[in-house]
């Protein structure tokens, strides 16, 4: 079996840190946690920027840039940038970020993230009933050919996000419309409010589903990762952590950092025998 890519989401959009007071906010944290995790075993790091200050998630290609710029004298990882943003970002300023990025070959991102359909976002709180998140994230039709024929012009390889068994289907219809090159590289989003359950039959379901050839990686929401995890590495996929996905490294026991969550699942990886991927390694899996 060839190695495990092992993705760390250091930040994310969703995360705050009332959830987790290690989120990283900053340019230089969130750059810092790119390089712990490149320490811990992760091949690629995936990014969003905040506002230094408020911590709220920004789409601006300054702040992505500068990131980028700290990680970069530092380490080899493969760079892959969110196009999903953050609630409340306009389409054209979360593809925005591409273009901008791509002309500077210092910065420009190897891959983007690219959300296959359009999904209820939410956050609930179930003691209240309340949703502290009510939200739909728009992925109509021509944006998301907009997003995947931008991807291919500057060169950015999308990592197409499955949050439920038609986005496969929908991906197949951009690659017929020849917005995507192959092989094509899907990352299954399971237990999130509004998407699909993180279970072993919905994980092998959708496995068998994507076109042969594809690669494929697994983030499965807060605990699930440790459960699921394991049935990916085992299946052959690879995997994502880190504090955007989940806050904990084990039941009511908060992560110290993304690395420490990275750390866990190499060595689970190691221990059933699947060795992890450098970034080089996972340049050639994933024809970068
Ligand atoms: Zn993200």
């Amino acid at each position: 079996m060839e190695k495990l890519i092992i993705t760390a989401a250091v930040t994310g959009a969703l995360t705050t840190r009332q959830h987790n007071p290690h989120l990283p906010h900053t340019p230089e944290e969130i750059a810092r946690a790119a390089v712990d995790s490149w320490k811990a075993g992760a091949a690629v790091v995936h990014l969003h920027a905040r506002d230094p200050l408020s911590g709220q998630p920004l789409q601006k290609a300054d702040l992505f840039a500068k990131i980028i710029r700290i990680i970069r004298s530092e380490c080899d990882i493969i760079i892959n940038t969110s196009t999903g943003g953050g609630p409340g970002i306009p389409l054209a300023d979360r593809i925005g970020i591409i273009p901008e990025l791509s002309a500077d070959p210092e910065v420009r991102p190897e891959m983007a993230s690219l959300n296959c359909g359009s999904l209820n976002v939410g956050m609930l709180n179930r003691k209240k009933r309340e949703f502290i998140l009510n939200d739909v994230q728009m992925n109509p039709w021509a944006s998301m050919l907009h997003f995947a024929d931008t991807l291919k012009q500057h060169g950015v390889t999308p990592e197409l996000e499955i949050y439920d068994t038609a986005m496969i289907n929908n991906a197949l219809v951009l690659q017929s419309l020849d917005a995507l090159s192959e092989p094509l590289h899907f990352q299954f989003v399971l237990g999130v409010l509004g998407g699909l359950q993180a279970t072993v039959e919905n994980l092998v379901f959708l496995k068998n589903s994507i076109p042969g050839g594809a690669t494929w990686s697994l983030i499965a929401a807060g605990l699930n990762i440790y459960m699921l995890g394991p049935s990916a590495i085992a299946l052959g996929g690879h995997v994502r952590t880190g504090l955007e996905d989940g806050v904990h490294i084990e039941k009511g026991v908060l992560a110290q950092s993304s690395a420490q969550m990275v750390a866990k699942i190499a060595r689970i990886s190691g221990e059933m025998g699947r060795e992890v991927a450098t970034p080089q390694e996972a340049r050639e899996i994933l024809s970068l």
